[in-house]
């Protein structure tokens, strides 16, 4: 029998149920294991990847995130966020010459920005929001 997706109102109350015991967990595959056991309780045959509950987390506000980011060099910059997919706004400085000059892209949701040598998020800390 194949594993069924939980809804992301489960998801979110099992990431809820960790972050505010833990407080503070730092990687998203730990985060992923402790909301996957706690879905377990809930419905036996549940599972969920981690990267699904890290965007259920963000999405909807349950953590504090911080981030860790290797550079990755040159290269394509995401159109969308990598960790939250929502839409990136352009971070914009003024030139001198009174046009502007693009920095880089930040998410309109969570914390990922990048430059234009494109950051890749290595680590993610999650953190209760209280
Ligand atoms: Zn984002």
């Amino acid at each position: 029998m194949p594993y069924r997706i939980p809804s992301d109102e489960d998801i979110a109350k099992a990431v809820t149920s960790c972050i505010n015991e833990y407080g503070i967990i730092n990687s998203q595959r730990k985060l992923g294991e402790l909301v996957r056991q706690r879905i377990k309780d809930i419905q036996n045959d549940y599972s969920v990847s981690d990267r699904r509950v890290r965007m259920v987390a963000i999405a909807k506000n349950l953590v504090d995130l911080e981030l860790k980011y290797k550079e990755g060099g040159e290269g394509k910059l995401p159109h969308k966020c990598p960790i939250c997919g929502s839409k990136l706004k352009r971070l914009k400085n003024m030139t001198i010459y009174g046009g502007t000059v693009t920095l880089g892209y930040s998410c309109s949701n969570c914390r990922y920005w990048t430059g234009l040598r494109k950051n890749i998020p290595s680590r993610y800390v999650f953190a209760s929001r209280h």
